[in-house]
């Protein structure tokens, strides 16, 4: 016996593709009742566009059933737009099925009883090939459909998903400037003032300290809002040169000293004795250290400890920022360089921060084809950020350098906090 589907499909079978041609509104009636009561959450106005076009399907596939050897693509081509209809009406594709198959199971059911005899078996089989057929016809355009809206909403989500990261760099862009004006003036009045007034009132000398350290503040978190807008719409430069990693360090280190005297840190430096070049922004380089140290500073009760150590590694220049403070938890640690992510323990104990530093380092290091990552092993126990940076070619003998180790800052005494 030949069960090959297009032996069954060639073989003629002329009393029960009469049948179906001629009996097609009945048996469409009796679907109809089968279907309204197993398939009540299918949508009904379906069903009643079905009832006009099964009749014409059924008789497509009365007449594949009488021919022989001639493959009909009727039955498949109304199976398409069933697929079509049933996609439209928000069918699930188990319901498409389940669908098909009680129409099989009527036809059968049907052709029994018209009959008068028991069906033959590869009658039965030419009946579940064609339906068979109409099944993954069906199937093939709601699957289609499906895959479009897919991609249609993918789309969607990617585009409102770069309007508002647009949105948010004009936001930023702007808010940035906004604040940019007022802080120049305050600035030079404060300047001004001092001449006039700070050396006669020390009182007033103490608020101008005050004023100027916070204006200081507000003018670098501008800064940095400016550049992540620039770094945002792609209008951000680096001023690339020839530089030993060394010197932006240093100059980092300037930047934070105050920050971590007055904390009482200990600052462990490790810092080769020959020169280690590469291509990069110094200004840029001495801002993504200057930011680990402060948040190393800030994120360290007093009289912690902090490691600064740069060094060669592979075709890396290499600057790692440790301390032994309040750590990062492991779920914050994935987060710490979105922008705008803090962590709550940052917040409740009144760390002063809008969560842009980290965002804004490590695009920087980007820029810089670097990469940047944070560990720790958990809260309490420290953190470490690693920026590596590409080193340029040819510097290898840093390598053999053993670095120089040095203890900048000893304990000092440390104002309450
Ligand atoms: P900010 O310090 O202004 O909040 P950052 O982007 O620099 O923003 O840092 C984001 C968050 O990452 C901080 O709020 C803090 O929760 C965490 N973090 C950064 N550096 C450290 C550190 N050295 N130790 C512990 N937590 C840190």
């Amino acid at each position: 016996m030949n069960i090959a589907t297009s032996a069954v499909r060639a073989e003629p079978h002329v009393e029960i593709g009469l049948l179906l041609q001629r009996h097609a509104n009945a048996i469409v009636d009796r679907w109809c009742e089968v279907a309204r009561d197993e398939q009540r959450a299918a949508q009904r106005a379906h069903h009643v566009v079905l009832r006009d076009e099964l009749p014409a399907f059924l008789d497509a596939i009365g007449r594949a059933l009488k021919a022989s050897g001639q493959p009909d693509s009727a039955p498949q081509e109304s199976a398409k737009e069933h697929g079509d209809q049933r996609w439209d009406n928000g069918w699930s594709l188990t319901e498409l099925v389940r669908d098909y198959q009680l129409l099989r199971l009527v036809i059968l059911d049907f052709l029994e009883e018209n009959l008068g005899r028991p069906l033959y078996y590869r009658e039965g089989m030419a009946v579940g090939v064609l339906i068979d057929d109409a099944i993954a016809a069906s199937i093939g355009r709601y699957v289609a459909h499906r895959d479009d809206a897919m991609k249609r909403t993918e789309h969607e989500r990617a585009s409102a998903l770069e309007d508002l990261s647009r949105r948010k760099d004009e936001f930023l862009a702007i808010l940035g400037h906004e604040l940019r004006n007022p802080l120049a003036p305050i600035r030079n009045s404060l300047t001004v003032l001092r001449k006039l007034v700070a050396s006669d009132h020390p009182a007033v000398g103490t608020s101008l300290d005050v004023l100027d350290r916070q204006s200081q503040q507000l003018g670098r978190l501008v800064d940095d809002l400016l550049d992540l807008a620039r770094i945002g719409r792609g209008e951000f430069e680096l001023r690339k040169s020839h530089i030993d990693l060394r010197a932006p360090v240093e100059q980092a280190l300037q930047m934070t000293d105050e920050l971590i005297r007055s904390r009482g840190h200990k600052l462990h430096l490790s810092i080769p004795t020959i020169p280690l070049y590469l291509e990069a922004d110094a200004q840029r380089v001495a801002q993504v250290a200057a930011n680990l140290l402060t948040n190393a500073a800030k994120y360290t009760e007093p009289a912690g400890t902090i490691w600064l150590t740069v060094r060669s590694e592979a075709d890396s220049a290499v600057i790692r920022v440790r301390d032994d403070g309040i750590g990062i938890a492991s779920d914050m640690l994935t987060r710490v360089f979105e922008l705008f992510a803090r962590a709550d323990q940052s917040q409740s104990t009144g760390r002063e921060g809008l969560g842009i530093g980290l965002a804004l380092v490590q695009r920087l290091v980007q820029q810089h084809g670097g990469t940047i990552s944070a560990t720790s092993e958990g809260l309490g126990r420290g953190s470490e950020f690693v920026v590596r940076l590409p080193k340029t070619i040819g510097t290898a003998a840093a390598e053999a350098d053993q670095p120089a180790e040095r203890l900048v800052i000893t304990q000092v005494p440390v104002d309450k906090p």
